[in-house]
């Protein structure tokens, strides 16, 4: 689609990646009309502290906000809030609302996220049982999290481990509940799942791996416990459920636009139809690197896709695409990652994990593709450059503490 043609730009959702394209498309000279149709009452936010020091009660609610309402204005973007988008009528490209309005466009991004997958047994609808993923979550949350009361938390990913370790802080007596043999089991190796349990006992969380949720019990409509596969009742105060998420992508697919754990999307962020766009949570795009496609959850993948459709829709050239990243906050562990370490054939730890200072390389075929670094800056800003390099790195060598981390990269890249 040539630039000129495009004087209308809708973005449907208000969330990480359209705050990005909202910038990316004014920074990239486009004068014509913006409207962010997002259907929670708040303006564009951060998540990450959600389950971090906003929960704690450690981080001012302002701070969540990407930009104040006033930048708005000046961008001359039309913003509406507590709005939802419920159909794309592609042949008139016109997007239908909730309460009647349609909006016409030229070019239409959706950058719906995704939601918490519903926890599915009995008891889930009882008072006191939590989604994380938005602000009003966590006002409803934060005024239950009261000392010496009992938690139980349904997921031990991310999310639900950030969550644990907020509540330990804040006194709380905390369990785990986990399906899978060990914790982060879908997005880590065993090596990390192992520390991170560690940790979490260490600090008076109950963690309980290989065991199956039957149903929450309450009374007078309130949550009062979690009662296992095996019978086990474990007392609970207030549930919060963090069992993965799916992606918000029926606005597209009820529209012919073709979707596959997310909406699919060429490089570009360009759905299969040239004048859609798709960008974040909601969108399952190429990874070159790896060669195949996936559907990454995090800030800098709504980031880089936000960017990448405001310069397709705009004809400006590509931005390079970066190596995937992500981080965790736990007491006084900062987890960086760098790449995706699905298909590693070899492992090599180097720092030690009772220092709580390490990092777990991951290669294939003696090729870097991704890093677990807990508390070691320095590991994960090189070895992102690695990881888009193609770097070949001797294990022994990647080990070696002696040798600094930023001699094994100049070493590499020479
Ligand atoms: C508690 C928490 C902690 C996290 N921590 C980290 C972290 O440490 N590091 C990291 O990299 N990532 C983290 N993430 C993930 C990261 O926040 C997400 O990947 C990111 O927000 C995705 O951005 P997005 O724009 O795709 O979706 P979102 O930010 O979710 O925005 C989508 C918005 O669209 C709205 N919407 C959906 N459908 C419609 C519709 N039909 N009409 C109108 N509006 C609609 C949604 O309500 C939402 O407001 C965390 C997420 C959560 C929930």
């Amino acid at each position: 689609m040539a630039s000129g043609e495009v004087r209308r730009i809708v973005i449907a959702g208000a969330g990480q990646a359209a705050a990005q394209a909202l910038q990316s498309l004014r920074q990239g000279g486009f004068d014509g009309s913006l409207t962010l149709v997002g259907d929670e009452p708040a303006l564009p936010y951060q998540r990450p502290p959600l389950s971090k020091a906003y929960m704690k009660g450690e981080f001012e609610e302002e701070r969540l906000y990407f930009k104040p309402a006033a930048w708005y204005e000046d961008q001359k973007v039309e913003v509406l809030l507590g709005a939802r988008a419920t159909r794309i009528e592609r042949p008139n490209r016109t997007l239908h609302l909730g309460h009647g309005a349609t909006l016409p466009y030229d070019a239409l991004i959706l950058a719906t996220g995704s939601r918490p997958r519903p926890l599915p047994c009995k008891g889930a609808d009882l008072q006191g049982v939590h989604d994380l993923r938005t602000l009003a979550d966590v006002e409803r949350i934060r005024p239950q999290m009261v000392e010496g009361r009992n938690i139980v938390i349904i997921g031990a990913g991310y999310i639900g481990l950030e969550a644990a370790a907020v509540a330990r802080q804040m006194g709380l007596n905390v369990t785990v509940l986990e399906m899978a043999p060990r914790v982060l089991a879908r997005v880590t190796s065993p090596v990390l799942s192992e520390f991170y349990a560690g940790e979490h006992r260490r600090q008076g969380v109950t963690i309980l791996t290989a065991t199956q949720l039957s149903h929450l019990d309450g009374k007078d409509g309130t949550v009062t416990g979690a009662v296992l596969a095996d019978g086990t009742v474990i007392p609970a105060d207030m549930v919060l459920s963090g069992i993965g998420i799916l992606p918000n992508e029926e606005l597209a697919k009820d529209a012919g636009i073709a979707c596959s754990n997310g909406i699919l999307v060429d490089r570009d962020a360009r759905t299969s139809d040239p004048a859609i766009f798709a960008a974040g949570d909601c969108a399952s795009r190429p990874l070159v690197h790896y060669g195949r496609d996936g559907r990454l959850e995090s800030v800098h993948n709504a980031i880089e896709q936000g960017k990448l459709a405001a310069a397709a829709i705009l004809g400006l050239p590509r931005p390079a695409e970066d190596c995937p990243w992500f981080w965790s906050d736990q007491y006084d562990l900062k987890l960086q990652i760098a790449g995706l370490s699905q298909g590693y054939d070899t492992h090599v730890i180097r720092g030690d994990p009772v220092a709580r200072k390490f990092a777990v390389f991951y290669l294939r075929n003696e090729t870097l593709i991704a890093v677990d670094a807990v508390n070691s800056p320095p590991e994960f800003l090189a070895s992102k450059k690695l990881i888009m390099a193609g770097a070949k790195l001797a294990p022994a060598k990647l080990g070696d503490t002696s040798t600094p981390m930023k001699d094994i990269a100049a070493e590499a890249a020479a």
